[in-house]
């Protein structure tokens, strides 16, 4: 299967934070295979802004460095890299200074597109937006992107949304959640609403339970001084988990617009319950001393504050208060170095009102829907069928599935990164898979009573061995309710 390339307008980028990691790892690669997919109309030019002073020539070998390194061998063409590279540019600019900002308008063409990717520290957003204005790139045809983290609490989102808003209209303004922009996150909003199948069970008649996991195997290394002031809730559960949860529990929007889904999606963070202090758990992890080997680093060795209270893990139960979700608990952990790096969904069904078979032929388990969004981003559904030959009517249960690599053929391996999607939305205008202001709000509104409960109690998380599946009482946290964590593994 050939994947659909839409075409957009010739456009203008400018990518604040152009020598950051970000940007060489994700943005400026993933613009480089949007090129080589020839989704990058000719008069289109990507001009990098940092404070760091180089030319143009010296910022086109610093992204052909990126895009050797992060782009996969198929598409190292030679002849188009240095045709993508053509249309790159670079300003040395200081966001907070008065440097640069006349020679980047004077770059930006009228009668196109402008994005501004905003990749640099949330302390500059403002200065960005401030100068963006004064220098006369805030008119109707220019969208800001913003990295998270969007604040951190209430206070601090509603801040910023402010200041952002004093210089930009709200449509033109796209916070990214790159979870969003990942293809099993949008094929979840297809399974849903384009088939007749699940959406009559998608509820507390039928539905048992969900469970998000998002797992992984690193530690927080080098982002220690980062990571220390936010923590798990924070960095993953406050954006990453919750819209994922969204997604699952929203009502169908009347149309696949932005402001229809993201309406739905409002109305789920404001019905979603308080968190009770005994359904959450958070964890740090250990270090592991490997005989003769280097080991692993406990968290409070990859922090400068050895009595952190930060949590690299946290598993917590929810509820969706309304009609439809009435009864049915949502589960979400998510935390570092743990056993596996996986990331799903898994929807458990009730098991049917009545057997009809003998409970000693069956090896009796509900029905479980898992939507895998790493690694191998897929669906599965385990359904019960007879065990096949000659033993009589013995039940077991099989796995229905579906990796989007093998459905799809050749192409399917070739899933575009989440930031080369969101890019593209943002230059063809399309506000779906960002977060809308009043998103973001309502999410730390959710989120501000758990953290100044933690704070108010001194409350410390619980250490967990590395490469386990996090604190033990996270599993009780499951147990006490007569339901089990699905296994982290790949
Ligand atoms: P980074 O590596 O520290 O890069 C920051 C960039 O900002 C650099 O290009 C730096 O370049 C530029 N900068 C700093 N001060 C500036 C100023 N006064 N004026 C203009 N440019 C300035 O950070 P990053 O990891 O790329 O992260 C960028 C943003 O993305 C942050 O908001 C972060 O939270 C978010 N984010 C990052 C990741 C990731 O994987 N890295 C993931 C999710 C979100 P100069 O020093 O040359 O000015």
């Amino acid at each position: 299967m050939v994947s659909r390339v839409i075409p957009v307008d010739p456009f203008d980028l400018v990518v604040f934070g152009a020598t950051g990691d970000l940007a060489n790892r994700k943005i400026l690669p993933g613009l480089y295979r949007r090129f080589f997919a020839g989704q990058i109309p000719e008069g289109s030019q990507i001009i990098g802004a940092a404070r760091t002073e180089m030319d143009a020539e010296a910022f086109r070998a610093q992204t052909r460095a990126a895009i050797t390194e992060h782009v996969g061998k198929a598409k190292q063409d030679k002849a188009q890299i240095e045709a993508f590279l053509n249309i790159l540019d670079y300003v040395a600019i200081d966001a907070k200074g008065e440097a640069g900002w006349a020679e980047l308008a004077a770059k930006v063409q009228p009668g196109k597109v402008h994005a501004f990717y905003f990749s640099v520290a949330p302390a500059l957003f403002g200065d960005l937006a401030e100068r963006l204005h004064r220098n006369k790139m805030a008119g109707p045809e220019a969208r800001i992107v913003v990295e998270k983290p969007f604040g951190r609490d209430l206070e601090t989102a509603r801040a910023l949304n402010a200041t952002l808003a004093a210089h930009f209209d709200e449509h033109q303004i796209y916070r990214i959640d790159h979870y969003l922009g990942k293809e099993t996150v949008q094929n979840l909003m297809a399974v849903r609403f384009a088939n007749i199948l699940f959406e009559p069970l998608w509820n507390s008649q039928y539905i048992d339970h969900v469970q998000i996991t998002v797992a992984e195997t690193v530690g927080i290394g080098g982002r220690g001084s980062y990571y220390d002031k936010s923590g798990a809730m924070r960095d993953m559960v406050q954006n990453h988990l919750m819209q994922l949860l969204c997604l699952i529990a929203m009502e169908p929007p009347y149309h696949f617009d932005p402001d229809a889904v993201r309406d739905e999606k409002l109305k789920v963070i404001r019905a979603l319950q308080p968190v009770q202090s005994s359904d959450i758990v958070r964890g740090q992890y250990l270090g592991l001393k490997r005989k003769g080997e280097e080991g692993l680093a406990g968290y409070l060795e990859d922090v400068e504050d050895r009595n952190s209270k930060t949590e690299s893990y946290i598993a917590l139960k929810t509820h969706v208060a309304n009609w439809r979700w009435q009864g049915t608990p949502f589960y979400l952990r998510t935390g570092k170095r743990l056993r596996a790096r996986t990331s799903e969904i898994a929807i458990t069904f009730k098991q049917p009102p009545h057997s009809i078979f003998d409970e000693d032929d069956a090896d009796w388990r509900e029905n479980v829907l898992v939507i895998r969004l790493q690694p191998n981003e897929g669906m599965n559904l385990k359904v019960m069928i007879k065990e096949p030959g000659p033993g009589g009517m013995r039940l077991v249960q099989v796995p229905l599935d579906m990796s989007f690599a093998e459905a799809l053929g050749e192409d399917g391996a070739d899933i575009p990164d989440a930031y080369e999607r969101l890019i593209m939305d943002v230059i063809r205008g399309n506000q779906t898979l960002f977060m809308r202001g009043d998103e973001v709000e309502a999410a730390w509104a959710w989120t501000d009573p758990i953290l100044n409960g933690w704070v108010e109690r001194g409350d410390k998380p619980q250490p967990y061995d590395s490469g386990s599946s996090g604190p033990e009482d996270a599993l009780m946290l499951m147990h006490r309710d007569g339901r089990r964590w699905r296994e982290i593994r790949e």
